[in-house]
């Protein structure tokens, strides 16, 4: 007898330590479904207390999930059903599994009594998700807040979108082919774009570390446009910048001055650069995202080095990543993984398991981050980005027109960048899709977002 009991023991502690979430997630069996027998999923909650999605009871007693700010956290939580997405989906066991005290699971089990799985607690403000969504205001695009810091995101809002509380009605016409919206993406993390004029940091960047001893040196006298193998490429609206030295051309995002910048660089450290700061490379995360590409290998013509230091050509980003890339910048040079899940907490509140920010990379060393720094500076004190500005803090930044097509004026509204300066709590980035110039129409969503943020913080 104590033999089989001993058995039994170290079968079913094996099964606990390290065949659960094999055997859970497989998706031959059926222990997700025997879970909600006895399970309610647990309520998910943002960092300011605002329960954003729970389990209720219709009238006929049958189990549904409520979403009470129905599209407004659509592509961060996701739903289950339809093969799942999302929060919702990656996140279901753990809200399935209650860590109440043994003798509550015991009483509701005498009882006869469902329990409540335990509660997700996101990084994701209400407030803060709630302004940047009304500051998208039904544009296509996104806009992403996260702490430089943590990689905590705080707001990561995507239009067009859905309501999650009842995608399976929607489904069909969703999936249908005349739905050309796009709106099941998260244009945050999954969206690719050209990264327009938000990449030149990393071509500057890759300028210097090319040219220590003379980059100080570069100048050069903008005309308006500038002509590589008998093809023409403009400053944006054809404007001309004058003299401007390496600092000016970014700040006042001059093409020419980069596409010169380029002629010489070498595109396989080019690309190293990039792929230190997350190009062509994967991580895990909460949500579904796309790896972003620049893809210049050593036999590229002077054609592919000019389109990639305007951030055009093959390269393309998410929003996502750029938004790690200015916070990395803003955090010293080291990257931080972004998140979404903040703790898990049981019912009864005797359990919490907190996530620990967790370092991917240092991209680049402190220096060269607080030289990007101060460029960025610039381009919000003086130059394109100034819209971005904030009474509180001084924000650092960059704006990009992202080219989308040959037709004149389609661009893509970019900016990216983060406040204060020289103690940073926030990176922001906005993305408008077809929005024209990143300096008219980005750049003051962000200014905006930063005025928020700022004054929601003193209010406190
Ligand atoms: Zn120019």
């Amino acid at each position: 007898m104590i033999a089989v009991f001993v058995g039994m023991l170290i079968y079913f502690l094996t099964f606990e330590i390290s065949g659960k979430s094999e055997v859970i997630t497989n998706p031959l069996n059926n222990r997700t479904q025997n879970m909600e027998q006895t399970v309610f999923k647990g309520d998910v909650i943002s960092s300011d207390n605002v329960v954003i999605a729970t389990t209720q009871n219709a009238e006929d007693g049958t189990e549904y999930r409520l979403y009470p700010f129905g599209s407004l956290f659509a592509h961060t939580l996701g739903y289950t059903p339809m093969g799942g997405a999302g929060l919702e989906d990656s996140q279901k066991i753990k809200l399935l599994t209650s860590h109440n005290t043994f003798l509550h699971q015991l009483t509701a089990e005498l009882l006869n009594q469902k329990i409540r799985g335990d509660t997700l607690h996101v990084t994701l403000s209400y407030a803060l998700q709630s302004y940047c969504y009304d500051q998208l205001g039904g544009r296509n695009g996104t806009i992403i807040v996260m702490e430089p810091k943590t990689g905590k995101i705080l707001a990561m809002v995507s239009c067009p979108d859905f309501d999650p509380s009842s995608i399976e009605e929607q489904w069909s016409s969703i999936v249908s082919p005349e739905n050309t919206t796009g709106n099941l993406m998260n244009r945050g993390s999954q969206g690719l774009y050209a990264p327009g004029s938000t990449f030149k940091m990393i071509t500057l960047l890759e300028y210097v570390r090319e040219n220590p001893a003379t980059w100080r040196d570069f100048s050069y006298n903008c005309s308006g446009s500038y002509e590589v193998e008998g093809t023409v490429i403009g400053c944006h609206e054809g404007h001309a910048h004058g003299v401007v030295d390496a600092y000016g051309a970014l700040t006042l995002s001059c093409n020419g001055a980069f596409v010169e910048m380029s002629q010489s660089l070498d595109p396989v450290s080019w690309r190293e650069l990039c792929e230190d700061f997350g190009y062509n490379q994967g991580f895990s995360m909460d949500v579904q995202y796309k790896k972003s590409r620049f893809s210049l290998t050593e036999d590229a013509t002077a054609w592919d080095l000019a389109q990639a230091s305007i951030g055009q050509g093959t390269t393309v980003t998410t929003p996502l990543l750029n938004t790690m890339i200015t916070s990395a910048i803003a955090n010293n040079g080291i990257m931080m993984k972004p998140y979404l899940v903040d703790s898990f907490t049981s019912d009864d509140k005797t359990y919490e398991s907190v996530t620990q920010p967790v370092v991917l990379k240092q991209c680049i060393t402190a220096s060269e981050a607080a030289f990007l720094t101060q460029g960025m500076e610039y381009v919000v004190k003086d130059g394109s980005g100034y819209r971005a500005g904030s009474s509180f803090a001084q924000v650092a930044g960059k704006t990009g027109s992202a080219q989308y097509s040959s037709e004149a004026g389609r661009y893509h509204a970019w900016f990216t960048g983060f406040a204060p300066s020289d103690d940073p709590q926030i990176a922001v980035t906005v993305l408008i899709e077809g929005g024209g110039s990143g300096g008219e129409v980005a750049a003051p969503i962000a200014g905006n977002i930063f005025n928020y943020y700022f004054a929601l913080q003193q209010s406190k």
